[in-house]
């Protein structure tokens, strides 16, 4: 045990969540790589957490940072600053909303938040739809409408939040059906869920649900929700935190897999963007944003330091086309995974999206979830040389892979046969 574990314990929450037994003290990182203090190298197969989108230590960005830093680090957002003007003008592109405004703040959490602020006061509603499985962060708003019970019965919400069908397919009333049927049967639960309620202000979802345990609905579901939801004025924020930048590797955004739903009103990000530099924001159309008289900043939300690194990091993610390596290396390696998968009886499901992979365990001959199979599996591979997450409340037995979005073939196949052998060894 290091000593730096020991010394946590007498200044840190009770509540903060470690990894392993031995927690790990990370010290340096390069590449897809990254040290421990003992000098143990690994390879990150969880990229931070989703936030080292590109690389550790990436040359470019590292450039961009130091180069800012010897100018100015932080001038207040109360003044106007070309790095922050030039991020929100190519994040409002992207995004695909129309006369969309951007609004940085330092987390996806705050994110969220203010989406919700955004929603509640545009539609002076307090009631939001949210998806059952769901998580959106830890502030007092965000937390209360996650729909984990790892987190949500800590809180008593000012939000009203009522629960949707849809998110995760894997288990509950529905998961035994067809594509369509799953679709059709979680509208029609939308629709008489509706019948029931004051009108909400908005529904929240992720499209591929992060600490959920990367599961995601049939693609066209959020269409289908999408339709209902304007037949009523209700906005749909789509949190892209997790899948947003090309991490799902057949689109820049999560969204896009629902195609027809056409863009979400408000959009939050996060994570990848900054390249594990806070930053976090919100999208939304001009009179949606303008609705808050405020008169808001968020401290240190879109300060220069964060900014040139988000510039660094989107450009270089879109100069080389990252989203297509993510196709490309996380399709090879899903199959690999997929492979291993059908041989190991506690393996139930190998799922997905481009570098964005969950491997969930069960105990053998049973669809009884697994978590302490997730845990031993997450300490051999960390033996074997290699980091891996695994999902959050109650998806602690779903593995989680998302390494940055520039892993080579070489290192996807180096990481799927750590990860067979810890699979092997924990079996
Ligand atoms: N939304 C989603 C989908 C997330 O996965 C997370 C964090 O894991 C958050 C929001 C909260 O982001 P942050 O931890 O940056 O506050």
């Amino acid at each position: 045990m290091s000593d730096l574990y020991d010394r946590h314990k007498a200044v840190l929450p009770e509540w903060l969540a470690l990894y392993y037994k031995d927690p790990l003290e990370i010290t340096h990182g390069e590449g897809r790589h990254v040290w421990d203090a003992h000098g143990k190298k690994y390879l990150d197969f969880f990229g931070g957490i989703l936030t080292t989108m590109t690389a550790h230590a990436l040359p470019e960005v590292t450039k961009a940072v130091s180069e800012q830093a010897g100018r100015i680090i932080h001038s207040s957002t109360l003044y106007l600053n070309r790095p922050m003007v030039e991020l929100a003008e190519r994040i409002a592109q992207l995004s695909g909303i129309p006369d969309a405004r951007v609004f940085f703040t330092t987390s996806g959490t705050e994110a969220n938040d203010t989406a919700l602020l955004l929603a509640t006061t545009y539609r002076r509603s307090n009631q939001i739809l949210a998806m059952r499985n769901s998580y959106h962060g830890r502030s007092f708003s965000a937390i209360g409408i996650t729909g984990n019970r790892g987190w949500s019965p800590t809180s008593l919400s000012p939000l009203q939040t009522l629960y949707v069908h849809g998110g995760v397919r894997t288990r509950g009333p529905f998961a035994h059906l067809s594509d369509a049927d799953f679709i059709a049967a979680c509208v029609e639960d939308l629709r008489d869920l509706l019948g029931h309620t004051r009108p909400p202000a908005a529904l929240i979802a992720e499209p591929i649900q992060g600490v959920g345990g990367f599961t995601s609905p049939p693609d066209g579901l959020y269409a289908d929700f999408r339709d209902v939801l304007q037949e009523r004025g209700i906005l749909w924020i789509a949190d892209e935190v997790q899948t947003g930048w090309g991490r799902t590797g057949d689109n820049f955004w999560g969204w896009q897999a629902h195609g027809r739903s056409g863009p979400p009103d408000i959009l939050t990000f996060a994570k990848g963007i900054g390249n594990g530099m806070s930053i976090g924001g919100v999208v939304a159309r001009a009179e949606i944003m303008n609705c808050l008289d405020a008169n808001s900043i968020s401290t240190f939300g879109g300060t220069q330091i964060t900014m040139a690194a988000g510039l660094a990091n989107l450009t270089y993610l879109l100069e080389h086309d990252l989203q297509g390596n993510a196709r490309r290396v996380g399709g090879l390696l899903m199959e690999r995974l997929r492979a291993v998968g059908a041989q190991l009886p506690g393996v139930r499901e190998v799922r997905g999206r481009g570098l964005m992979i969950g491997v969930e365990l069960v105990r053998p001959g049973t669809d009884e979830a697994d978590p302490d199979a997730a845990a031993a599996v997450l300490e051999a591979a960390r033996d074997g040389g290699l980091l891996i997450g695994k999902g959050g409340g109650h998806n602690t037995s779903v593995l989680r892979i998302a390494p940055p979005l520039s892993l080579t073939v070489a290192e996807a196949e180096e990481g799927a046969a750590i990860l067979e052998q810890a699979l092997r060894d924990v079996q």
